[in-house]
């Protein structure tokens, strides 16, 4: 695998290869869950780069920032083991030269300001200052996201359509652990108690998407709440999110394409999940 630190060193290198190049960005703290985008972006173009950068633009919360998980020799290995084909590790200084750690601004609309949007402020323009960055430095023609992250898929298609860009979205769906926990590079900081109970999450989405057709959304949302209380969650939020129209839905509405999204904290820990209903 090659391992590249610069921007100067990598464009050339992927210029000249002049081959059709799948992208996965990550933060690392790799996990089979990445290891996955990896695997269909092998499956379906000639070569497949990943990128590792911890964005300081898109936390907004500078403890989460700091308590990040940084892995760097394991991700080489998983890496490597997978048929990574290039590596992209670039410094912050390389990302924001001049010391300036600061996000432009995207017209993003109302993903900006619902779910992640709202109990994040500023986070989807991180996202995008470092997405449009690393597009431009990776000329991909397919870009490899996860399903887990629903809106930041909706946020990563609206920016390329915002910047015109010729690069196809392919989303991959989430990686679980045997309970059904989605994996993140988060849940290595779970304890071990909340570890376990973490699973609620999926058994809540689960229990709405089984549900829906015989019990109101607010029905199924109180007694979701209480699972997750009793386990011990601080729930930020869990909607219901009709995909075409980005609205909020007070309950299930026929022939519609929705999602039930959540996020939440366990033991000081930020974990999201979602799930999909068709009506
Ligand atoms: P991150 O390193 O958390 O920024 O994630 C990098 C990419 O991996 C994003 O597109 C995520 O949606 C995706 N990803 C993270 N966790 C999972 C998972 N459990 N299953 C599938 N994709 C994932």
């Amino acid at each position: 695998m090659y391992i590249f630190k610069t921007e100067h060193e990598l464009k050339p290198f992927l210029r000249a290869k002049n081959v059709n190049i799948g992208f996965v960005p990550t933060m690392g703290a790799l996990h089979q869950g990445h290891i996955s985008l990896i695997q269909v972006s092998k499956a379906e173009n000639d070569l497949t780069v990943c990128s590792i950068f911890v964005n300081p633009t898109q936390f907004n919360d500078p403890k989460d920032f700091e308590k990040y998980p940084i892995t760097t020799g394991n991700d080489v290995n998983l890496l490597e083991a997978a048929g990574n084909d290039v590596l992209f590790l670039p410094t912050v200084s390389e990302m924001y030269p001049g010391g300036k750690i600061v996000s432009n601004v995207y017209p993003l609309g109302d993903l900006d300001h619902i779910l992640e949007g709202k109990h994040r402020p500023g986070h989807y323009n991180g996202v995008c200052t470092v997405v449009e960055k690393l597009l431009r430095q990776v000329e991909p023609h397919r870009l490899y996201l996860g399903e887990k992250d629903f809106q930041q898929c909706l946020v990563i298609n609206k920016l390329i359509n915002l910047l015109h860009l010729n690069i196809q979205t392919v989303i991959c769906p989430t990686q679980r652990e045997q309970d059904g926990l989605a994996m993140s590079s988060r849940n290595v900081r779970l304890a071990e108690t909340d570890r376990s109970r973490a699973a609620t999450i999926f058994q809540v989405l689960g229990y709405i998407k089984q549900n829906f057709n015989t019990t109101s959304f607010p029905e199924l949302k109180k007694s979701g709440l209480s699972l997750l209380q009793e386990a011990g969650f601080e729930t930020e939020y869990l909607e219901l999110l009709e995909i075409d129209s980005l609205k909020i839905l007070s309950d299930f509405i026929p022939n519609s394409k929705m999602a039930v999204l959540f996020a939440g904290k366990l033991g000081g820990v930020r974990l999201i999940d979602n799930i999909q209903i068709q009506s």
